[in-house]
């Protein structure tokens, strides 16, 4: 029988782990589980998913603490290839920057031969960020020897730091994912408070919310010359009272949102509400009407005024 000794266990177990903290950037192309990535680290709903690609318009912080590291979560857009507007080139410019201001880069990739849409994201990553190659949707692959030609495609393509298969809707390894992470975060003491998920405020949440909606219930027609716009936010005791304009392209588009009888404007609305007053904990009031904007998506100015 071995005989260990214990002291030197207790010993070990007295250095105290050093607190760590840094930001994370999420890439890759639309629809490989970018948002829902995030949302199964931070156990909420904060960043918006759909099957629809391109929802994530805004730079999302997600912030989550352990007990020695806070992670500090960059949700970035998607990478749009179809319209080349003058909203698209603005996202670009911002997946570029956020990129190199970043301790850890994770790639996000799913189990499928590497195509031009990822390579297209690949050409925006900064060999001096640590980069990590993250196989999503782990649960789809049958047979997981499959994963490694899969693999080695994408690592002729650029120096990954690390390479972690994960499934972000299934929670499969993403503890392994965030102790490789914090490999790579500077020691520091926490930037947010334990009990901050996120940056952004109810506003912001507000308009994503809504946005969130109108991809889900609205045709594939469409989203891409959508924009929401929180014309008032006001807080009353418990009571939040919300007007948003939902801005849209052109005339023909309208009925779309609107719907029959106000119909679709009426869900959209509804179920904006009781996802609202769920996050903010309290009664919400939310009045909800669509303008038209013509060519709001090609006007670099009209969309500084948007936020975007
Ligand atoms: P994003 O565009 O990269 O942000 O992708 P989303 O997070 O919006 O996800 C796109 C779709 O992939 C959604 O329908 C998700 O439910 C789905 N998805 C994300 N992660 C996984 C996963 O691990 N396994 C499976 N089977 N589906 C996933
Ligand atoms: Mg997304």
């Amino acid at each position: 029988m071995t005989d260990y000794d214990s002291d030197l266990d207790l010993e070990v177990n007295t250095t105290p782990v050093p607190f760590k903290c840094g930001t994370v950037a999420i890439v890759g192309r639309p629809n490989v589980g970018k948002s829902t990535l995030l949302n199964h680290i931070l156990g909420m709903k904060l960043a918006i998913t759909s099957r629809k690609a391109q929802t994530t318009r805004h730079r999302l912080l997600g912030i989550h603490t352990t007990e020695d590291t806070q992670f500090l979560f960059v949700d970035t857009p998607g990478f749009q290839q179809k319209h080349l507007n003058a909203l698209n080139k603005g996202l670009n410019k911002t997946v570029t920057q956020v990129l190199t201001e970043v301790d850890v880069v994770l790639f996000v990739i799913e189990p499928m031969k590497l195509g031009d849409a990822d390579r297209k994201v690949l050409a925006l990553l900064s060999e001096k960020t640590p980069t990590f190659l993250v196989v999503n949707k782990l649960d789809l692959m049958g047979d997981k020897g499959n994963i490694l030609p899969l693999i080695q495609d994408f690592d002729l393509e650029f120096p990954f730091s690390e390479i972690v298969p994960v499934s972000a809707k299934k929670s499969l390894n993403l503890d392994e994912l965030l102790e490789t992470i914090r490999k790579y975060l500077p020691e520091q003491a926490a930037i947010y408070s334990e009990d901050e998920l996120t940056d952004k405020n109810e506003r912001f949440l507000a308009a994503e919310l809504v946005r969130e909606k109108i991809f889900r219930l609205v045709g594939d027609e469409l989203p891409y010359a959508v924009a929401v716009e929180i014309e008032k936010f006001e807080i009353i005791g418990n009571l939040r009272r919300i007007f948003v304009a939902i801005i849209v392209d052109k005339d023909s588009q309208k009925p779309m949102l609107i719907g029959k009888n106000g119909e679709k404007m009426k869900q959209i609305s509804t179920e904006a509400r009781q996802d609202m007053e769920k996050l903010f904990g309290g009664k919400v009031y939310l009045e909800t009407w669509v303008k038209v904007k013509g060519g709001w998506a090609d006007d670099e100015r009209a969309l500084k005024s948007l936020g975007y």
